[in-house]
């Protein structure tokens, strides 16, 4: 396997080649859980969901290390909690309960360690009096600074300098900062806000030392990819990168930096103003986990990505084809123990997904039209273990046609009908037999009669 990936810090694909193929280290930037996951912040899930699958694939399950970690103090989640009049904790515990539900909705394995930042307070501590001795941080009224002019390289992940950095809104202007580009490592906390004793007085972390700490603790000072969304390079990742090379050198931290690109909603970026913020949960009860997460690996992870529902209805009718030449294959026998060549080629080439499942439904057409058992058993095998690849076609094909969503009508009420239409029709009652199956028509269900009964699916 050659597998490329386009490193954000060279600016062009890359060749991967791990520091040690035993010991894979993946770090991705994971929740701040206040609220439910809308569908922008399932889109690095699914994407490093596809390149954790690649890499274990190559390398081993026993020689990938998976770390997706969970922000769970941060000022986004005290403001909330304060809200809502819980507690953090009560929150926190809440929240990330329904994105593991979420994310295993969409068909993503859980990462192979979450550490949770509140578990690492004292790793921050200790990290941030590092960067104040070596003479990259400075303590400021209960604040400590990171000191940006003290790192040359400052802005080279991002490729932004100086004056774009203080010109970008993000930058928060205090008096108490030596340049207006100088992050928080370090704030203080009043007493009825959580914090933690420090030698600089009871206080709480900025969000991107959170980061270098749990992915220094969980795969060390160098490791091989670090992911999370576009709109993460500046300023948390340019972040992340001068609080770990300045603690521990030039050159360490992340090798390959890996980010996905936006996602839009129907055209337009989503925002509280707009409304029109889309929850995993409400598109869950809209359409299966399957579409939606076919609908999200149906374009190149760096492009932009337009939600539109429009899609999600394509990405069900291309399932439904794959899962009916499946249905068809069903006398035959399967190897999936390898993944097509075709598909894993495709994914090797910087993450490919649009091209992987072109590869796909090529399969499933010559599936169709196949006619020797052999061969037929050898695309059957194919299209399960490229579908298990990206994560669909997990389902029986009778089960995928027969399930719905919220507010379609159910298993129960079709079988009481398809019950009563039998007996109407062996009591010669034919308008009472057409009555059902039209009626159910007009819900989305189709009635096949065949000499073993009558089966059903929904369209
Ligand atoms: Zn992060």
């Amino acid at each position: 396997m050659t597998l490329h990936l386009y490193n954000t810090a060279s600016r062009q694909k890359e060749k991967f080649v791990p520091r040690d193929p035993k010991n894979v280290g993946m770090y991705v930037c994971g929740p701040t859980v206040y609220d439910f996951a809308h569908i922008g912040n399932a889109r690095p899930v699914i994407i490093f969901d596809i390149l954790a699958r690649l890499l274990r694939i190559e390398y081993g399950d026993a020689n990938v290390n998976y770390v997706r970690n969970i922000t769970d103090v941060e000022d986004k989640i005290i403001d909330a909690a304060q809200k809502n009049g819980e507690s953090i904790e009560a929150l926190t515990t809440r929240t990330a309960d329904a994105f593991h539900t979420d994310m295993a909705a969409l068909g993503a394995l859980p990462p192979n360690r979450e550490p949770r930042a509140t578990e690492h307070i004292e790793g921050m501590v200790e990290m941030i009096g590092i960067l104040i001795d070596k003479d990259h941080a400075y303590e400021a009224e209960g604040h400590v600074l990171f000191d940006v002019q003290s790192m040359p390289n400052y802005g080279k992940l991002s490729g932004r300098n100086r004056d774009d950095m203080i010109a970008g809104a993000r930058v928060e202007i205090a008096p108490y900062k030596k340049d207006p580009a100088d992050f928080v490592l370090w704030k203080p906390s009043t007493p009825d806000i959580v914090g933690w004793d420090s030698p600089w007085g009871r206080g709480r972390p900025g969000w991107h030392i959170e980061c270098s700490v749990m992915s220094k603790a969980e795969l060390g000072d160098t490791f091989d990819i670090h992911g999370g969304g576009r709109d993460l390079i500046f300023p948390h990742h340019e972040n992340e990168v001068a609080q770990s090379c300045c603690a521990h050198g030039e050159g360490t931290f992340a090798q390959y930096w890996v980010h996905n690109g936006f996602l839009t909603v129907e055209g337009d970026k989503m925002s509280k103003s707009l409304g029109n913020f889309r929850t995993v949960r409400e598109l869950l009860a809209e359409a299966p986990g399957e579409a939606l997460r076919l609908n999200m690996l149906s374009a190149h992870y760096r492009q932009p990505l337009d939600w539109t529902s429009d899609g999600v209805k394509q990405a069900k009718t291309n399932l439904d084809r794959l899962y009916t030449a499946l249905q068809h294959l069903s006398d035959v026998e399967a190897d999936e123990s390898t993944v097509a060549t075709s598909v894993l080629a495709a994914l090797e080439d910087d993450i490919n997904t649009p091209q992987a499942l072109t590869e796909i439904y090529a399969i499933a057409s010559a599936a169709n039209k196949a006619t020797d058992a052999d061969e037929r058993a050898r695309l059957k095998g194919e299209l399960l273990s490229g579908g298990a690849m990206m994560g669909i076609l997990l389902q029986e094909p009778a089960d995928w046609f027969q399930s719905g969503s919220d507010g379609d009508i159910s298993e129960e009420d079709i079988n009481m009908l398809i019950a009563e239409r039998i007996q109407a029709k062996a009591e010669k009652n034919y308008a009472r037999s057409d009555e059902i199956r039209d009626s159910l028509k007009e819900q989305g269900i189709v009635l096949e009669d065949a000499a073993g009964g009558t089966t059903w699916k929904r369209v």
